[in-house]
Order: structure tokens, then sequence, then C-alpha cells
């Protein structure tokens, strides 16, 4: 038989994002705030980020925007 109790457990909890660009914050009711985009990955060989760093980077859609737009494809949905 399985014995059960009860535990209050802390959770961190998503609640806004900060860009790392503009340091504008963007809270989780805000609408913009689905328009992050967020990066996470390893780099590997021969990267410019270094081979096997972390990197990790929010950014909003405007700062995503001035950052890519000159040479970004985009089309209508
Ligand atoms: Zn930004």
């Amino acid at each position: 038989m399985i014995k059960t109790e009860q535990k209050q457990i802390q959770q961190d909890i998503e609640v806004a994002i900060e860009c790392d660009r503009c340091k504008k914050l963007y809270s989780k009711d805000n609408y913009a705030y689905q328009e992050i985009l967020r990066i996470d990955f390893t780099a590997g060989y021969l990267s410019a980020f270094g081979d096997g760093y972390q990197v990790q980077c929010e950014l909003c859609s405007d700062c995503l925007h001035q950052l890519i737009s000159d040479f970004c494809r985009k089309s209508e949905y």
C-alpha cells in the first residue's frame, strides 16, 4: 500500500519576460509576450559563439524586427 501525505510545493512560475536587447518587460497578459523569440541552444564545433557554450536570449518582436528585417524572408499567412 502506498502511503501519501500532503506537502506544499513552491514553484517558480514565469510571469514576465524582459527583452535582452531593449530591456522592456512583457508580462504574460500582454499580447506581445506571445511574440517574444526565445533562443536557447548549445553552440557546436566551429560556432561563432564558441564550441560547447550555452546560448540563451529573449528578444521582443520590435528588437527582432530591427535585427533581421533587412534580410529575413516573410510572407502573408
Ligand atoms: Zn526588445
